[in-house]
């Protein structure tokens, strides 16, 4: 370690306790920070709640100039603005729910350079660039940079304003933080930003004390109550679909004793922040709530998150679990699957604009709810990260299914993908490993490729159930972005060229599929 690096590490963690009260860092604040004060881009990907803002913060404070934070939510800007200046701290915002002259003020500010920070609604960002290029910037945060993904779940036409800064303001250095991280998003991240060469740092999502339970549809009410009935007074929350079954579970756990309350969007907001009042301070353990629920609430002792209808993407889920445990003491999470929830979620994100995506993120999610292999594998597997060993701590590894020596068909599937130059979605793959005689793969030559008919004594349906466990276990990812083509993963590689042995589930028989999909 140089001299220089010491003195900054020194100085950052000094500014750390002074400015923010922390001892030490949470992963990977440290090097990101570092990486920022040493001028060079920077992709952040860290779960919600891993502490981001600090990765803009503390270099916006060590750095000359002002810090410009771009984020998507007005409503919280105000929040943010009000923390920082209760830590002595100099910033602002500009955005379109301030008066004129308010703005005014900001501009001085901004022009006298008193500010660290500024936070700017992307929308308003044009009308400021003239005054950015007279005073000093010490950097570019761009929040919930997956915004600017337009395929996303998220996206906001504003953040097209940010494609342009890093032509305009070259030496600027500039910070994309998102929890969302898949592979197609972070590069989609880095191309939309024109920051190809920026470092990419990756927390880990990983939630080790999260029990991962999945449960078969049936009988929801009865399995609550029973599993309600061995928790005494612990904190948790029930997320439903709809209104009407909050207030319809929630007046079912009243009428059995439990002290639960309802909680969705129809209620007034003072209603609102009574309920959550309540339940932060443990006065009603249990929240029965629609997806409205949970965000901004800071409660760490939430010993189980219910999952009574299926979530419609990975992101929710993982987002909603994660409301548990945070304290890090063991939690139990619990998702109910059953078809009849596919098909209405699937009614939900029929004609959007975005269906085609909507309906892929669905059928990924119902993919982990039918998966045969550990579920933390599949979960963290989604978001980038990739473990090599079962977690032991969800319903899989508790109960495994049997396994077979599924080596060699997860070779013939991956070099399938490979020689498809990962541009194919599952049902070509599933043609060409068939060899399948049809229109669209002779139009593409696909018949001459190598790994043609590789897998044609194999059912369609069984092939296409060992591909689902292949994404399930992190070796073969999904790009929602285009067609939802297949990728090879890191592991995808070990498979390939390190003989790395693949175990694979023996595909349900339809008498079971049949059974988990009826309803209640
Ligand atoms: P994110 O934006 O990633 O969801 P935040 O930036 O809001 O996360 O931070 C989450 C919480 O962690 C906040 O309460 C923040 O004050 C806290 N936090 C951030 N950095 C540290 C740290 N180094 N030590 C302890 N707590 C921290
Ligand atoms: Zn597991």
């Amino acid at each position: 370690m140089n001299t220089s690096t010491t003195t900054q590490q020194t100085d950052i963690k000094s500014l750390l306790k002074t400015h923010f009260g922390y001892d030490d860092f949470l992963a990977n604040q440290e090097e990101i920070i570092n990486n920022v004060l040493d001028q060079h881009d920077t992709i952040a990907i860290m779960p919600t709640g891993g502490g981001k803002s600090l990765c803009f913060q503390l270099p916006a404070l060590a750095m000359q100039g002002t810090a410009i934070v771009l984020s998507p939510l007005i409503a919280l800007m105000k929040d943010q603005v009000d923390s920082l200046k209760a830590n002595g701290i100099a910033a602002s915002f500009y955005n379109s729910s301030q008066h004129y002259e308010e703005q005014q003020e900001v501009l001085r500010n901004l022009q006298d350079e008193t500010l660290k920070l500024l936070y700017v609604a992307p929308e308003s960002l044009p009308q400021l660039i003239f005054i950015l290029k007279s005073v000093k910037i010490s950097l570019f945060a761009v929040d919930e940079a997956h915004c600017i993904s337009s395929w996303g779940h998220d996206f906001r036409p504003a953040y097209m304003q940010l494609k342009s800064l890093k032509e305009q303001f070259p030496d600027v250095p500039l910070i994309a933080l998102t929890a969302t991280a898949d592979r197609p998003t972070r590069e989609d991240i880095a191309a939309q930003l024109a920051i190809p060469n920026a470092e990419t740092f990756i927390a880990s999502f990983d939630r080790p004390n999260l029990y991962l339970d999945v449960r078969p549809g049936q009988n929801r009410n009865r399995q609550i109550l029973s599993f309600l009935a061995k928790r005494g007074n612990q904190s948790g929350i029930i997320y439903c679909l709809s209104r009407k079954s909050t207030e319809k579970l929630a007046d079912t756990l009243k009428s059995k004793g439990y002290k639960a309350e309802a909680y969705h969007a129809g209620l007034s907001s003072e209603e609102r922040s009574e309920i959550q009042e309540n339940f932060v301070n443990d006065r009603t353990p249990i929240i029965v709530a629609t997806i409205a629920f949970g965000m901004g609430i800071d409660k760490s002792n939430v010993r189980w998150v219910i999952h009574y209808n299926m979530p419609k993407n990975i992101e929710g889920y993982y987002q909603e679990i994660g409301r548990s445990g945070r304290d890090g003491l063991a939690s139990h999470t619990i998702l109910f699957y059953s078809f009849a929830d596919v098909i209405m979620l699937r009614k939900f994100a029929e004609g959007t604009e975005t269906e085609a995506y909507q309906l892929a993120k669905l059928e990924r999610m119902q993919q982990y709810a039918e998966a045969l292999s550990c579920r933390r594998k599949a979960l963290l597997g989604y978001f980038g990260e990739h473990i090599t060993e079962d977690c032991g701590n969800c319903d899989i590894c508790k109960t495994p299914p049997k396994y077979f020596d599924g080596t060699l068909i997860a070779q013939k599937v991956c070099s399938a993908v490979a020689r498809l130059q990962e541009q194919e979605a599952l049902g070509m793959v599933l043609d060409v490993l068939r060899g399948a005689q049809n229109a669209q793969v002779y139009d593409k030559g696909y018949q001459h490729i190598k790994t043609f008919g590789a897998a044609k004594d194999i059912s369609w349906r069984d092939l296409q159930q060992y591909v689902i466990q292949l994404l399930n276990q992190g070796i073969l990812q999904i790009y929602f972005h285009e067609n939802g083509r297949l990728l090879l993963t890191p592991l995808a590689k070990k498979v390939l060229f390190e003989n790395k042995k693949v175990r694979l589930a023996n595909v349900l028989q339809e008498t079971e599929i049949v059974k988990t999909d009826k309803a209640e």
